[in-house]
């Protein structure tokens, strides 16, 4: 018999519903690592679940995946309930910060381990091996050792191992995380591509933000077992719907919109707390509360993509309930050095980063924020040193 369907299940696609997992120790005591959180997956749609280290990603893509049991909620599969579904009848694929690639077998039949499992046709693996290589980038490795590959080689091979048999959803845990950092850079932009190539719909967990803007469509925030917000890159950065959110995406300073009016809109700031969210129905179930949107906001959002952004955002920010209660988030580069600048600060420390100066300033009244100088010919400046600063020009 099927069991029943939630009548709130999406009919395609991943449902995630008020899902809660706990995990109990041997003492007896109890940890929430998933509490209460409800998103979807499009077909076809890379998702991030974003989170800094056990904030829970990992236990709810385990739960996705038929590892853990949930205490409660549900996980549905084109609108099919997965409750009592093993792993290996869900369809799902799963690849780890380790690759455990098969060290006995050379790259190709690793690629086609699944395939081989599903007595593919040896001329049909073929292709599909091929085909896959060249779309993780290594063409022509079939006959190479696995031994002879770099970590991100191996990763790219784990990564062709777990699309070969064209898996319903990936679920990718952390898999660049063992990488250095540019290597990572470049890896999840290709990680896209070859999830985007063959329309494979994922969820990508990492605690890297950069690394999330790369891959995915859509941003799932997660912070001590709750999810904050779901929402679009532009619109995560655009739009953080809480404080927290904000400083994990690197905003450094936070201030009272009604006193900084004049910076609304500057590259680099956010109004923190309205829209984003809002607009997203599945975060209120996750039991963030937030605030019932309105068209002014989806208006908004538009104009603010043209020219006069920084108008259409006062505007909003009025609209939004009025400037007092609303927070303007400050990031790295949203502020200059500029003798005329309306804002002084204290210089903290000064260095070279990928060509620029990046200088520390502790604002007087904002706190302490990073001020990128793009110059041709920029110079260090001295700790204790006074400066103006002004908002930057994009
Ligand atoms: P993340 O992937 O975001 O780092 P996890 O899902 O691994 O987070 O962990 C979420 C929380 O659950 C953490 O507090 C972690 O300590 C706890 N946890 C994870 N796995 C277990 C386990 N097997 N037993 C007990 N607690 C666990």
């Amino acid at each position: 018999m099927t069991p029943p369907t939630p009548v709130d299940a999406p009919r395609a696609g991943l449902g995630v519903r008020g899902l809660v997992v706990h995990y109990r120790d041997d003492d007896g005591t109890v940890a929430l690592a998933v509490d209460g959180v409800s998103l979807e997956v499009a077909p076809g749609e890379v998702l991030a679940l974003l989170g800094p280290s056990g904030s829970g990603k990992s236990t709810l893509l385990r739960a996705i995946a038929g590892l853990e049991r949930p205490s409660a909620g549900t996980i549905t599969w084109d609108g099919r309930d997965l409750a009592g579904v093993p792993v290996h009848r869900r369809g799902f694929g799963l690849m780890f910060q380790d690759g455990q690639l098969f060290a006995h077998r050379s790259v190709a039949r690793n690629v086609s381990f699944g395939l081989e499992m599903a007595h593919v046709p040896r001329a049909e693996q073929r292709a599909r091996v091929a085909e896959l290589l060249a779309v993780v980038g290594l063409e022509g490795f079939g006959d190479r050792d696995v031994a002879s590959l770099s970590g991100g080689e191996r990763q790219r091979v784990a990564l062709a191992r777990a699309l070969a048999p064209e898996p319903a959803l990936l679920l990718l845990d952390e898999p660049l995380s063992a990488l250095d950092r540019a290597l990572r850079e470049r890896l999840a932009a290709e990680v896209r591509t070859a999830l985007k190539a063959t329309g494979t719909t994922a969820v990508f967990v990492t605690h890297d933000h950069d690394e999330a803007f790369a891959v995915a469509d859509r941003i799932a925030v997660l912070d001590q077992a709750r999810l904050l917000q779901v929402d679009g890159p532009v619109e995560l950065w655009r739009r953080p719907a809480s404080r927290r959110v904000a400083e994990f995406l690197g905003f450094e300073a936070f201030v009272p919109v009604a006193q900084f009016e004049w910076l609304v809109g500057a590259p680099g700031t956010a109004v923190v707390g309205r829209g984003g969210a809002a607009r997203d129905s599945e975060v209120r179930a996750g039991g963030v509360e937030v605030r019932a949107d309105d068209e002014a906001l989806a208006d908004g959002a538009t104009r603010a993509d043209g020219d006069g952004a920084g108008t259409a955002r006062r505007d909003e920010a009025r609209a939004d309930g009025g400037l007092g209660g609303a927070v303007l988030a400050i990031g790295p580069g949203a502020l200059e050095i500029a003798d005329d600048g309306p804002l002084g600060g204290r210089v903290v420390a000064s260095g070279f980063r990928r060509g620029v100066t990046e200088t520390t300033v502790d604002v007087d009244g904002v706190g302490e924020v990073t001020v990128v100088d793009h110059a041709a010919d920029p110079v260090l400046r001295e700790p204790g040193s006074r400066v103006h600063l002004a908002a930057a020009t994009a």
